[in-house]
């Protein structure tokens, strides 16, 4: 029954395709619809974390992102801005699982795409305008055409165009951050601790290095207040004397590496507050167009992740209108509480990254401690969460 309903996801970014793999492993028919004219993600690195990475084992992605992905543990740390250290970095669950991955973005989205049928993904479709009725939904794009599907899931990321027919439009709140980052061959620097997390924090910025791509390369990133509002884009190129002279006098381990970097990307940091709203009938929202969160704990992907996780359990065997409208209520049900609780939990990391603390001491106590949040983090197993509460709530809305 399940295989007659078909699922049209609006963004073919991390959220949009993992959300499109999870429900085709349901048996769901999914058509995705990008706006480029490829699928593409930006030459930088992300971070796959055990939330997310044990649901994507599940669905049988294990080996491909084994390959593509350096293991991060040992070496894990916090320091202060001249290098002292101030705590571990936790990179197990719970149970000890090292369930994470450096990834480079592309080889990440290219093992999620390599497992949807081709003919499945439609690029070049700029979804402008969306419809619905009793029957169905109806998507139409800027080159004319136009889609028919059971269930939308705008995965359109922080700028979304389907937001507007789900809540009232409001605008993506600037952090007063720009995120400096790229990627550096990991033999430029051979000293480097090929496994590790390391994370500088100090004087209003942070620093972080995470290996990707099996360890062959290292992703930095340079968090730096700026006076002015910057565009939030991908593709904006950096400057890289610029990114060298706000960690100027840093950990010299810090300032070789930015020695090093040829070029580098900036972004502006991005959040929004909760949305009081996810589901409008047969529309629903995913990822960034969701629940856009600052980087500070590196989940706004593993987040979306879950997303497609809990539509897939949800979704499964639902036929028609009646039913599927109810499984998008639940979705959001499940859904909003937990990411508005990292969309808060992300805000408050930053201010101890860019140490805005009058008493430094306080700051290192809670950097030290953070691992009961990240436990709370990792040890989350959202499929079991999905099935709990689809038995807890069978016929409600
Ligand atoms: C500096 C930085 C570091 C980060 N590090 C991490 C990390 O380590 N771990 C982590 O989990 N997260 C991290 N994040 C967050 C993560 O990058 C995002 O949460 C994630 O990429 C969001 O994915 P998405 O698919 O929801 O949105 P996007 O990646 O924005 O994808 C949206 C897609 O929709 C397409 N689209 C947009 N509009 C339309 C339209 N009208 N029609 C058709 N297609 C459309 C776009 O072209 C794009 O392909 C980081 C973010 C930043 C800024």
């Amino acid at each position: 029954m399940s295989k007659s309903m078909h699922v049209a996801i609006v963004g073919g970014g991390i959220g949009g395709l993992s959300a499109a793999v999870a429900l085709i492993h349901r048996g769901i028919r999914v058509s995705v619809y990008e706006q480029s004219s490829e699928l593409r993600e930006v030459g930088a690195g992300i971070f796959i974390y055990p939330n997310s990475l044990r649901q994507l084992e599940r669905i049988g992605l294990g080996d491909a992102l084994a390959r593509v992905g350096a293991r991060v543990g040992a070496g894990s740390e916090y320091y202060r801005m001249d290098g002292s250290v101030v705590g571990k970095i936790l990179t197990t669950d719970s149970s000890g699982w090292n369930g994470m991955y450096g990834m480079h973005r592309a080889d990440f989205l290219d093992a999620l795409a390599k497992v949807i049928p081709p003919d499945a993904i439609h690029t070049g479709h700029k979804c402008i305008g969306f419809s619905q009725d009793e029957t169905g939904a109806q998507l139409t794009f800027e080159n004319g055409t136009v889609a028919q599907a059971d269930v939308v899931i705008g995965a359109d990321g922080i700028n979304s165009v389907l937001q507007k027919y789900v809540v009232e439009p409001s605008a993506p709140e600037y952090a007063g951050f720009r995120a400096y980052r790229g990627l550096i061959d990991a033999d430029k620097v051979p000293e480097w601790r090929r496994e590790a997390h390391q994370v500088w924090m100090g004087d209003g910025k942070h620093f972080m290095v995470f290996p990707v791509r099996r360890g062959e390369m290292l992703n930095y990133v340079g968090f730096v207040p700026t006076t002015s509002e910057t565009v939030e884009s991908w593709s904006a190129v950096g400057d890289r004397d610029e990114l060298a002279a706000s960690f100027d006098g840093w950990d010299p381990r810090v300032t070789h590496l930015l020695s090093k970097v040829e070029t580098c990307f900036w972004w502006g940091l991005y959040d929004r507050k909760p949305l009081s709203q996810w589901v409008n009938g047969r529309l629903t929202l995913l990822g960034d167009a969701a629940h856009p969160m600052l980087p500070h704990l590196g989940q706004g992907a593993n987040q979306a992740i879950e997303d497609g996780t809990a539509l897939a359990v949800l979704l499964e065997g639902c036929a028609e209108g009646g039913a599927i409208e109810a499984a998008l209520k639940r979705y959001a049900a499940l859904r909003q509480p937990r990411t508005a609780m990292v969309q808060a939990e992300a805000r408050k990391n930053g201010l101890r990254y860019d140490s805005k603390y009058a008493d430094l001491g306080q700051r290192d106590r809670e950097i030290a401690n953070s691992a009961t949040l990240r436990k709370s983090l990792y040890d989350y197993d959202i499929e079991k969460a999905a099935s709990q509460f689809l038995q807890a709530s069978p016929a409600s809305a």
